[in-house]
């Protein structure tokens, strides 16, 4: 027998249902593709620059992202999409066997994370008006608590007071995920990053930047918070492409990026009213997907897939119950999402 580690034994691997469909709703990525530069970069440079290791630590990468969040480089962690960023994170600021605080609902991976690095994952039940339940992440005494604003898979935001709240009494680090920001009215988060000791913000190229199958992720915070991440990242963890295609889209392509976030929101609302209109009750949301409660949802999420619409499906979510989560972007995508659950509930 191989011995194998204990704590990895009950840990699945992550699978969501993927059959392909013609409409795929599931994974809140931007629905209108690529950004135009991606296309010039792979075209000029892309074939050039294969031979070659990447830099170590990206540094073209965190100039250009230090200059499009109005941060030091020094401020700046770079990781294989921002699931690294967290996952790094986890590792650099926890021993085994500590804790780590979350809200419930939130981000599937960061429980999974906690595990993969045996730490104990510690849910506090979001508050009924969505906002962070501050004092209870507290008393988990947490030397990690992991926030996200817009929340997946809820899309609600945290309040600034209880964000503030929390980074000024946490004993350890906040973790603020900040991945659907650019959808939301306001709610940003990097001024905190750029000035309290004890907060690391992460962002994303996967969702409104459109550029998911690249994995670029991106942290902020403190010179001596971001030098721990990277330690526990370790070098080479771009390709060359991927860091090539991301610092020109956050160079070139922001206000494409922002065209296609403002359609996605405005899509939003639409879809909200015609989800209204079938007697659904869509959360609010912040971000480019809704969650709508609607009971019996893997039945529900299967005969969506019947008829070519995929959705993410979420049974038992804590103070919600049985949901699906809709990704938003071109109206025709939404049509089809809404003919689709017409004609099965
Ligand atoms: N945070 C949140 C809240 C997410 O929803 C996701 C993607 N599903 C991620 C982080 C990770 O995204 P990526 O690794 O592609 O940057």
């Amino acid at each position: 027998m191989i011995p194998f580690r204990d704590t990895y034994r009950d840990i699945p691997l992550y699978s969501p249902a993927k059959k392909p469909c013609r409409v795929d709703l599931s994974d809140n990525t931007n629905l209108f593709g690529a950004p135009p530069s991606a296309d010039r970069v792979l075209r000029e440079e892309g074939f050039l620059r294969l031979s070659r290791y990447p830099a170590g630590y990206a540094p073209d990468l965190k100039r250009a992202v230090a200059r499009f969040a109005g941060v030091a480089v020094e401020n700046v962690t770079t990781g294989c999409g921002s699931d690294d960023v967290i996952d790094c994170a986890l590792r650099a600021f926890l021993e085994p066997g500590d804790v780590v605080a979350f809200p419930d609902p939130t981000f599937v991976m960061v429980p999974m994370f906690a595990r993969l690095s045996a730490l104990k994952p510690l849910p506090v039940p979001l508050r009924a008006d969505h906002d962070l339940d501050v004092e209870g992440l507290l008393a988990t005494g947490a030397k990690l608590i992991y926030v996200c604003t817009p929340n997946n898979p809820t899309g609600t935001v945290a309040s600034r007071a209880a964000v503030e709240r929390l980074v000024d009494q946490a004993p350890g680090v906040v973790l603020i995920d900040q991945a659907y920001v650019e959808f939301a009215r306001g709610g940003d988060f990097l001024d905190l990053a750029r000035t309290r000791p004890n907060v690391l913000v992460t962002r994303t190229m996967s969702k409104a930047f459109g550029l998911a199958g690249l994995r670029v992720g991106w942290g902020v915070g403190a010179p001596c918070l971001v030098a721990e991440v990277e330690k526990a990242r370790g070098p080479y963890k771009h390709t060359t492409l991927g860091e090539a295609i991301a610092v020109s889209a956050l160079t070139d392509d922001v206000p494409w990026m922002e065209a296609c976030a403002a359609e996605a929101v405005e899509n939003r609302e639409r879809l909200r009213g015609g989800l209204k209109a079938l007697g659904l009750e869509p959360l609010p949301s912040e971000g480019n997907f809704l969650l709508v409660p609607v009971p019996a949802a893997r039945w529900v999420g299967d005969a969506l897939r019947e008829r070519n619409v995929n959705v993410r499906v979420f049974e038992g979510l804590t103070g919600v119950g049985d949901a699906l989560r809709i990704g938003c972007g071109p109206w025709p995508m939404m049509a089809s999402a809404l003919k689709a659950l017409k004609e099965v509930l």
